[in-house]
């Protein structure tokens, strides 16, 4: 046998997160995971299930029955709604203008089903009159659209649209709104979305864990009619019925301290009210936007789709988009993103979610962005950003 390891000293550096998720966690919310455990099926822990269900409907807007927290990551909440609404030889019709599109591609061919595109470049939201000829052309059984795409910092507006189109043919819809919920309006009943999912660490300002999942009865009617059970026996939606629903039985144990953490960061989007939540992020990031532009900077999506959640802001010719990203890190303990797949190279992705979302942060962003870039030479105009942000926040 050998020796026990040494034991490493490292201490996780105290980071100011404005990348594209996890954002920095509310400071209640960490207390909330120092709770003591009770078990998972403990009196107590069902009446916490039944708040963070309702609590979960107020921030989705919606009264489905079937909301829960997912143990997992968003991929995991992704992949419940894929796994279980598409069923073998399903065909299921996926947007290619970011890399999340890809993702759900990749979801549903596992369970089975057959993947058509419908086109948009990445950078811009996908056109109603192209899923219109979309599903007119495949007759998809599933249509999934992701609201707030991470990859390129853009909206999908015109949801009603897309849902109506989608249903006049048949199809049910899937909206990935892992970096809407909580920061950007999102209305799932009013605009007939029959499966939504999120995630904990982006908007909602959550360690990840678990994540958000609300299915309407349509879709779950689709579901537990299956002929083929869920290839997964984990994020099986009618085995977790079992547990979420009336019965509160045993399926796997629920990760206890994330689902803590998610009542707490529930709680705060239900006090501080979730229209004026959408509000600050708007507000906030306006400011961060504002300040950007003035520098002399470039945001990848124009104002019509803009996503305040998430801001791509072109890399200056000249500058090398990862040194900034290094500097950043190590001279100012801030994390921001470089670009994926097309956009590689071209954008810095700059977060701006739930409790990252604030006038502290964005100042002391665009203070070191200034700095950094001024000390490489770049063409900025620092303090007319700083000018413009201070402006947007009406100091
Ligand atoms: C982050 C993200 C996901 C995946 O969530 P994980 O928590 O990383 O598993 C899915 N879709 C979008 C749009 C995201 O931003």
């Amino acid at each position: 046998m050998s020796d026990a390891p040494a034991v490493g000293e490292l201490t996780p550096p105290d980071r100011t997160l404005m990348g594209p998720g996890p954002s920095d966690v509310h400071p209640r919310v960490l207390r909330a995971m120092s709770t003591p455990l009770v078990g998972h099926l403990d009196p107590s822990f069902i009446e916490i299930m039944n708040e963070v269900q309702e609590l979960m409907r107020y921030t989705f807007r919606t009264d489905n029955e079937w909301t829960i927290p997912v143990s997992g990551t968003g991929s995991a909440a992704m992949e419940a709604a894929i796994g279980n609404v598409v069923e073998p030889g399903d065909t299921m019709l996926v947007p290619t203008n970011g890399y999340f599109g890809g993702r759900m591609a990749s979801m549903a061919e596992r369970a089975g089903g057959e993947v058509v595109e419908v086109d948009a470049p990445w950078g811009e939201p996908l056109a109603v009159a192209d899923v219109e000829t979309a599903v007119r052309e495949h007759e998809p059984d599933v249509f999934g659209f992701v609201h707030a795409e991470t990859s390129t910092g853009v909206r999908q507006p015109a949801v009603p649209e897309l849902t109506e189109v989608a249903h006049e043919h048949g199809a049910y819809v899937i909206a990935d709104c892992v970096t809407s919920l909580g920061g950007v309006e999102l209305r799932v009943d009013e605009w007939d979305v029959d499966v939504a999912y999120a995630g904990p660490q982006k908007c909602l300002s959550c360690p990840p864990g678990a994540s958000p999942l609300t299915l309407n009865d349509r879709a779950m009617e689709k579901v537990l009619s299956r002929e083929e059970q869920a290839r997964s026996w984990y994020l099986d939606i009618s085995l977790l019925e079992g547990y979420w629903g009336e019965e509160r039985a045993y399926h796997h144990t629920a990760p206890i301290t994330n689902v803590y953490a998610m009542r707490e960061a529930l709680r705060l989007v239900a006090e501080e009210g979730i229209e004026d939540r959408w509000q600050r992020h708007r507000d906030v990031a306006g400011a961060l936007k504002a300040g950007v532009e003035a520098m002399g900077l470039e945001m990848n999506a124009p104002d019509e789709y803009w996503l305040p959640s998430l801001n791509a802001v072109r890399v200056p010719d000249g500058v090398d988009d990862g040194a900034v990203i290094s500097s950043l890190l190590d001279e100012y303990d801030l994390e921001i993103a470089g670009g994926l797949g097309a956009l590689s190279g071209d954008v810095w992705r700059i977060g701006c979610m739930g409790y990252s979302a604030r006038p502290k942060n964005v100042s002391y962003l665009l203070a070191a962005l200034g700095d950094v870039l001024t000390s490489r030479d770049a063409d900025v105009d620092v303090d007319a950003g700083l000018a413009a942000m201070s402006d947007a926040f009406g100091a």
